[in-house]
């Protein structure tokens, strides 16, 4: 039987670098796009030669994200070409979820229905906030009524599968602000809601900004981001989302098989540690108990790519050997382990303890045995049905829930 697989395809380019924003992401490169192009569409042709090479594709593709920076930057016949080598060179389910991330500002009517016809049925919309004075202060290209203007128009270009994207924890934000963004959002109606908290990233302008202890009083404390978790959460449940991860919430849905309702597929994938190809610049893969990662520079990835072809034309079996890799690593079994809690973990419903004996061959709880006794005497996880999961206090402190299985 063919194994399940994610396809992850990295677009690191957008309109201006977020202030607060880690990614590998990139302004100012419009000029390399075409040729990027080119380039992923070469290490799809490169990775298939490679898969077909073990043996006769030995995966099914159950869901393609195109995430980045900001994909919607690139022309619809662009994205369009890449999914399209996606489709031709993969095994892909008839049913799989295509998801798009899109920055408001990008997104024209034009480009929303050729995505659509083209084949992406889930769009993610980076909205982070309907408050203007909030989106300036994050220093984000589009205004609220660009995000209106985007989330409206995805449906009427018959995307029935949309998420929405907030943060909360924004410097002068106030709970009434957050609450307003919350109640705005659930008027529109997406079948998927993320909601992150702002977190200041070591190198970034945000760091430099707010590391000061004079400026650190523009920033909503601990205590109040609590406050505005938990009250998203109130908000959000009481309105028939159900809260499936820390940070998400999605909509039930009779046509989708199982209970997966509108939940992400994709982001099960991670949070499952099951397999996953990246494609792109900087994009990670996670594929027979080996994790590599690509190139992080668009442009020396680009060229890397280059090289390869030219190598190709001469040696074909060079072709399949050569991914734009940076490094790799083999995971052993403990370390798959101990990370594979700490992302189920995440997911409310927790860890099937069944399952996780037949992948692993061992019981969570002999395992490890001193993490486990620690953390259930301090309340923050719980044994419950057949489950290993996070108490309400554990979701607040899982950052401290998860090093103890890193250890
Ligand atoms: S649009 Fe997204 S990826 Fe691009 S800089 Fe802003 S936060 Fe980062």
């Amino acid at each position: 039987m063919r194994k399940k697989l994610g396809i992850y395809i990295h677009i690191p380019f957008c309109i201006k670098k977020c202030g607060y924003c880690d990614f590998n992401s990139y302004e100012g490169m419009e000029g390399v796009i075409d040729e990027y192009v080119r380039a992923v569409k070469r290490e799809i042709s490169l990775i298939s030669y490679e898969l077909s090479a073990i043996s006769y594709q030995p995966y099914k593709v159950i869901s393609i994200f195109f995430g980045g920076g900001t994909p919607t930057i690139l022309k619809s016949w662009q994205l369009l070409e890449i999914l399209e080598s996606c489709k031709k060179l993969f095994n892909l389910k008839t049913d799989a979820e295509i998801t798009i991330e899109a920055n408001p500002e990008t997104l024209t009517l034009d480009k929303l229905k050729k995505l659509r016809r083209g084949g992406f049925n889930r769009i993610s919309i980076g909205v982070q906030s309907f408050n203007d004075k909030l989106l300036k202060r994050l220093g984000r290209v589009h205004d609220s009524k660009k995000a209106y203007q985007g989330i409206l128009s995805a449906r009427n270009e018959g995307f029935e599968n949309i998420s929405i994207d907030l943060m909360f924890g924004i410097p002068d934000e106030t709970l009434k602000d957050w609450e307003d963004d919350i109640e705005t959002t659930i008027k529109l109606n997406p079948e998927h809601i993320s909601t992150y908290n702002l977190t200041i990233e070591e190198g970034t302008q945000f760091e430099k900004l707010y590391s000061e202890a004079k400026a650190s009083h523009y920033l909503p404390d601990e205590d109040r981001q609590v406050e505005m978790y938990e009250r998203g959460i109130g908000l959000l449940t009481g309105t028939g989302y159900e809260h499936y991860e820390i940070s998400n919430f999605a909509k039930a849905c009779s046509e989708r098989s199982e209970s997966n309702g509108r939940k992400c597929l994709h982001n099960q994938i991670y949070w499952r540690n099951e397999e996953y190809l990246g494609i792109g610049a900087g994009a990670h893969s996670y594929m027979d108990g080996e994790r590599r990662w690509n190139i992080k520079n668009p442009e020396e990835y680009i060229n890397r790519l280059k090289i390869r072809e030219r190598h190709a034309k001469r040696k074909p079996s060079a072709f399949s050997l050569q991914p734009p890799t940076a490094g790799s690593e083999r995971l052993d079994g403990n370390k798959v382990m101990g990370e594979t809690i700490m992302m189920e973990l995440r997911i409310l419903e927790g860890i099937n303890l069944k399952s996780f004996k037949k992948r692993f061959g061992v019981e969570i709880k002999s395992t490890f045995s001193d993490a486990i006794s620690r953390l259930l005497s301090n309340n923050l996880i719980i044994f419950e049905n057949g489950h290993l999961k996070l108490t309400h206090k554990g979701l607040l402190f899982y950052n401290d829930v998860a090093a103890e299985f890193l250890l």
